[in-house]
C-alpha cells in the first residue's frame, strides 16, 4: 500500500517537533543559545547559519507544509524575498517578473538590481505567453506572485513552471496570500516558494518572518548567500512561529470560509460596486483558481458604490483600518494609501487599483457578526453622504 502523507492539520501540529527528552513535555523546547561547541560536533551551530535546534525544526514543519526537501527562515518576508532573487542572479543577468507584485518586492527590484548590474522585465500580463515574450539570453529567473495583491488576480503556476523549465529558469513564487493550506506550488512544478510569514503562517498580527522553501541543492544556493546577509530569525520568535503554525490549517480554513461568506454578501449589496475574490464565479480567474487552489483564501477587495470608502471605514467598528493581513482578527486598508502609495496615479490605474479601492483581510470572527458591522458603515455612510448633499 503506498504511504499516506498525513494531512494539513497534522503536519501543522506535529511536522518538525524537537523532542524535550529531558522533561518529555509536551511542546518543542526553546534553545535560545548564540554559542555552540565547536570540538567534537557534526554541526557548527550559530543563529545567522540557520541551523540552531529551533531553525532547524521550523525548517523541517515548513519543509513538509509545502512539499519541499527543505527550509530556510528568515527575519522577514522581504529578508527571505531578496535572498531567493539575489542567490540566482548574478551581475548581467535577466529576470522576468509579475507586474502586479507586493510593493517591497517590486521596490527591491527597481530600488537595487541596478546597482547590482542586474536587468529586469516585468510581464506586461499574467499569462505564459507575456512571461515568455521577456525571455532573453541572459534570463536566468522568472518570480511570480499568486492571488496578487490588492485585486486577487491568478497567474497560471503550472504554466509558469512549464515555461520555466522549457528554457531552464529558477522559478520562484510568492505564496503568502495563498499560504501552505490553500496552494502547494512544488507541486505544480515551481522551484523556490517565499513566505512572509508575518502574514497567514504568524497569523496573530505579532510576528515578523520570512520563509523559503525549496530543494536541498536550491536551498544550499540560498543558504550560502543568506549567511552572508545575516536575515535569520532569532530563536524565541522561530518558537513562537511554530507555536503559531500549529493552527494555521484550522485559521485558514475558518478563514476561507468567511471570505466566500463575505464576498457573496458584499457582491449581492446595492451599496458595492465591484468584488474582487478568486472564489466568486463571476471572478475572471474561477475556474483557474478552482484548478490550482484548495481554498479560495482570506483575503478580497471590493469597490463602494457613490460612497467615499475612507468614511465607511470611520464608521466601522469591528473591522480594524488597519496595514498587513493575515491576523485572526479582520482587517481592511486602502491600496492607494498603503501598499500601493509609491505607484504613481497612473501607474495605479494601469493596474486597475482605483483611489476608493478597498482590501479587506478577513479574520475568524463569526461571519454575521462582520456582516453586521460592514451593514451599520454602509448605512452610516450613505446617510452622511446624503446629509453633505442636502
Ligand atoms: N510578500 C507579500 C505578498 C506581502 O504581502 C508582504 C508584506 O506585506 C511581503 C512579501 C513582505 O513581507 P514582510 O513584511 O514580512 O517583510
Amino acid at each position: 500500500m503506498a504511504k499516506r502523507s498525513q494531512g494539513i492539520n497534522t503536519l501543522c501540529a506535529h511536522a518538525g517537533e524537537l523532542e524535550d527528552k529531558q522533561f518529555k513535555g509536551a511542546v518543542s523546547p526553546l534553545y535560545m543559545s548564540t554559542s555552540y561547541a565547536f570540538e567534537d560536533v557534526e554541526v557548527k551551530r550559530y543563529p545567522r547559519y540557520f541551523n540552531t535546534p529551533n531553525q532547524q525544526a521550523l525548517a523541517q514543519k515548513i519543509a513538509a507544509l509545502e512539499h519541499g526537501e527543505a527550509a530556510l527562515i528568515f527575519g522577514s518576508g522581504m529578508a527571505a524575498v531578496s535572498s531567493s532573487l539575489m542567490a540566482f542572479l548574478h551581475k548581467g543577468d535577466h529576470v522576468v517578473l509579475q507586474k502586479t507584485l507586493y510593493g517591497g518586492t517590486s521596490n527591491l527590484v527597481t530600488e537595487e538590481f541596478k546597482k547590482f548590474g542586474i536587468d529586469f522585465t516585468f510581464a506586461r500580463d499574467l499569462s505564459a505567453e507575456a512571461f515568455e515574450k521577456e525571455i532573453r539570453k541572459n534570463t536566468k529567473g522568472i518570480y511570480i506572485e499568486t492571488p496578487s495583491n490588492p485585486l486577487l488576480s491568478i497567474t497560471d503556476i503550472k504554466a509558469i513552471a512549464g515555461l520555466a523549465k522549457k528554457h531552464g529558469l529558477v522559478s520562484m513564487i510568492d505564496n503568502t496570500f495563498a499560504s501552505p493550506v490553500n496552494q502547494n506550488p512544488i507541486d505544480m512544478g515551481i522551484d523556490v516558494v517565499i513566505h512572509s510569514a508575518t502574514k497567514y503562517m504568524g497569523g496573530h498580527s505579532d510576528i515578523l518572518a520570512g520563509a523559503v522553501v525549496s530543494s536541498e541543492e536550491k536551498i544550499d544556493t540560498i543558504f550560502q548567500l543568506a549567511k552572508n546577509f545575516g536575515g535569520s530569525l532569532s530563536d524565541y520568535t522561530v518558537w513562537l512561529l511554530e507555536r503559531s503554525i500549529k493552527t494555521m490549517g484550522l485559521r485558514v480554513k475558518s478563514q476561507n470560509e468567511n471570505a466566500g461568506r463575505m464576498a457573496e454578501f458584499l457582491e449581492q449589496h446595492e451599496l458595492v460596486e465591484k468584488v474582487y475574490y478568486p472564489g466568486l464565479k463571476s471572478h475572471p480567474d474561477h475556474e483557474l483558481a478552482k484548478s490550482q487552489m484548495k481554498g479560495f483564501g482570506g483575503m478580497l477587495s471590493f469597490e463602494l458604490k457613490g460612497l467615499d470608502s475612507a468614511i465607511f471605514m470611520k464608521y466601522l467598528k469591528l473591522i480594524k483600518p488597519s496595514m498587513s493581513l493575515a491576523g485572526v482578527e479582520s482587517t481592511i486598508l486602502s491600496p492607494a494609501k498603503t501598499s500601493h502609495a509609491l505607484l504613481s496615479p497612473e501607474e495605479r490605474k494601469e493596474q486597475g487599483i482605483k483611489d476608493g479601492l478597498l482590501r479587506f483581510s478577513v479574520g475568524i470572527e463569526e461571519p454575521e457578526d462582520l456582516i453586521a458591522d460592514i451593514e451599520q458603515a454602509l448605512e452610516e455612510t450613505r446617510k452622511d453622504m446624503v446629509d453633505v448633499r442636502i
